[in-house]
């Protein structure tokens, strides 16, 4: 339903605006940073179109409501990138669908995730598609990065652009909602998104990872092997996927700058609230400078892991240059 999506309002604001006025338009990009609920806010206008019960929202319980939710309904088409990109035959499938469909007479409705990531023919494609609005139907492209969408593409559309929501205000919602205080922080560091920042508070392998990031920087200080070990041991060791490694690499430099927060008596914004006594003693081991290449050398590691390096031997690698350092 619409009010679940407050988070968003300028952008609801103008949909429900549309829909109450039946003035849909043909096509819709919607830009904004990851997390930031496009694809939820998608979803939600095509049960609006669709639902049997209301005539501008959702009611979350008829036939089409509920086949949305599940992601099986017949007229709500969704295109995912496959593999890097969005391909040629995956606009033809859906071309072809919904011209079968068109017999029916239904609303449809299709949504592009990754719009920008269409090769140039798959692009072109969807562009005669956009070009020759059939009645009833409705486009939805979502991007993170809409300076890579065609131009010609882009003067199809109705822009909307989503807003990230601030850490802050994410987090409060989030320990309203009843999650602990430093889960949530550090979730909210993480993501602008409400429903994935949710996710991460409600997966188990969060918090234990947040506890062995905790760890791993103890025995980083003590310079024996044990770092190696922990990293071995606890993460890489386990059947962590490459974003959660990734995960731990954010959680480790949320954490060295909380050891600068310390040290600059900014402890208002400690995002690890609840583990104040061991950043203390941290910050008084480490000098700035230590902690700035620290930070650098984790996020090297991190540029490594996104360009396919081991994660294996990239983390082992930060650990024993991180004792060093
Ligand atoms: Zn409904």
């Amino acid at each position: 339903m619409w009010k679940d999506f407050n988070e968003q309002q300028r952008v609801t604001r103008i949909l429900q605006g549309s829909l109450e006025h039946d003035r849909i338009a043909h096509a819709y990009l919607f830009a904004g940073p990851r997390g930031a609920g496009k694809k939820a806010v998608a979803l939600q206008l095509a049960k609006s179109l669709l639902c049997r019960e209301l005539a501008s929202d959702s009611c979350e319980a008829c036939a089409d409501c509920k086949r949305i939710n599940g992601g099986n309904h017949p007229d709500v088409h969704l295109i995912e990138p496959d593999g890097a990109s969005i391909k040629i035959e995956q606009v033809r499938n859906l071309q072809k669908e919904f011209s079968y469909r068109a017999v029916e007479g239904n609303r449809k409705i299709y949504i592009v995730d990754h719009a920008d990531t269409m090769t140039v023919q798959a692009a072109n494609s969807l562009l005669k598609f956009l070009e020759e609005p059939a009645s009833g139907v409705t486009a939805i492209l979502l991007t993170e990065r809409v300076h890579a969408v065609l131009p010609t593409i882009l003067s199809r559309c109705q822009l909307l652009t989503f807003q990230p929501l601030p850490p802050d205000k994410l987090a409060q919602r989030l320990i309203e909602e009843g999650y602990a205080s430093p889960v949530a922080r550090i979730a909210s560091q993480l993501t602008a998104g409400l429903e994935e920042a949710r996710k991460l508070c409600q997966s188990e392998s969060f918090a234990q990872l947040r506890n062995q990031v905790v760890q791993l920087s103890e025995d980083i200080l003590n310079r024996g092997s044990y770092a190696l070990l922990t990293i071995q041991d606890k993460i890489t060791g386990q059947d962590n996927s490459r974003d959660e490694l990734m995960l731990v690499l954010d959680i480790y430099l949320i954490w060295l700058r909380d050891i600068l927060l310390w040290q600059s008596d900014r402890r208002d914004l400690i995002v690890h609230d609840d583990q104040q006594d061991v950043l203390a003693k941290q910050a008084l081991r480490v000098g700035r400078n230590t902690l700035l290449q620290h930070m650098e050398l984790v996020l090297e590691t991190r540029r490594r892991l996104e360009q396919n390096a081991s994660p294996q031997l990239s983390l082992e690698r930060m650990v024993l240059e991180l004792q060093e350092g």
